[in-house]
């Protein structure tokens, strides 16, 4: 698995993800290598079958953008071939076609998702969200989840939302859309506690990670009891999805 800028882009837990993997991978007897792709780090592609990106600050993504451009020449094949990834915030953000910074900074993204986000002039959209998943076939439908962002991002007619938010603000606090989905990419505003608290979803990254790397591939179930106590316990307190409105 590859974690792009683990020290720039790692925002409100986002590690728990890649810790989440990890372990669900490991209780299933299986080995897991992490590597750390920093600005500069020489990687070979051909060992990487997963990529994970967390959310990071305006300077923070403005430190890294030209890196991840550049390295946008091995990434986006692959993309467009089956490789997984999982980014959130401000790496869903830099995987689309632009963000424009609080203080006015145009900052390109790589262009695989058919999406741009804009800093927004009044407040940032801070807390918990509760969504059904629209752009697979997945039990459960629901997702939940922690965003905190001042970017607002649009979808475009090539964009297919992840989910529709019944609490939180999602993509942009208006459409309902929170995050959005191409071939086995998932960008998205919710942080550190998606996959820890969303077991159907880490062990969705999963199986097209071992399809990607050794084609069929089954997963044997996990007892994901406290899993699902955790995400039906935030499902309880922030109401039932309602679907889109
Ligand atoms: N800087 C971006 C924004 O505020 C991304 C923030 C984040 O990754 N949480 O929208």
């Amino acid at each position: 698995m590859g974690h792009l800028y683990p020290a720039e882009m790692s925002l409100y837990g986002d590690r728990g993800n890649v810790l989440a993997l990890i372990r669900r991978l490991q209780w299933r007897g299986m080995a897991v290598e992490v590597v750390p792709i920093e600005r500069d780090t020489l990687v070979d592609w051909q060992t990487i079958d997963l990529l994970f990106m967390g959310g990071g600050e305006d300077s923070h993504q403005v430190r890294i953008a030209d890196d991840f451009r550049r390295r946008a020449e091995a990434i986006v094949p692959r993309l467009r071939r089956g490789l997984p990834m999982l980014a959130i915030c401000g790496a869903y953000q830099l995987l689309g076609q632009e963000y424009v910074t609080a203080d006015g900074r145009r900052l390109s993204g790589v262009g695989f998702l058919d999406v741009h986000t804009e800093a927004a002039s009044d407040r940032r959209q801070i807390g918990n969200v509760v969504a059904e998943i629209e752009a697979m076939d997945i039990t459960p439908k629901t997702l939940v989840g922690f965003e905190n962002h001042g970017g607002r991002t649009f979808l475009g007619p090539g964009a297919i939302p992840l989910a529709s938010v019944s609490k939180g603000s999602g993509n942009n606090g208006t459409d309902c859309t929170e995050g959005a989905v191409r071939n086995h990419v998932i960008g998205t505003y919710l942080h550190g506690s998606l996959l820890p608290k969303n077991p159907h979803l880490a062990d969705r990254l999963l199986e097209w990670t071992l399809a990607y790397k050794a084609g069929e591939c089954r997963l044997e179930p996990l007892a994901d009891d406290w899993e699902y106590r955790a995400h039906q316990d935030v499902v309880a307190r922030y109401g039932r999805v309602r679907g889109r409105q």
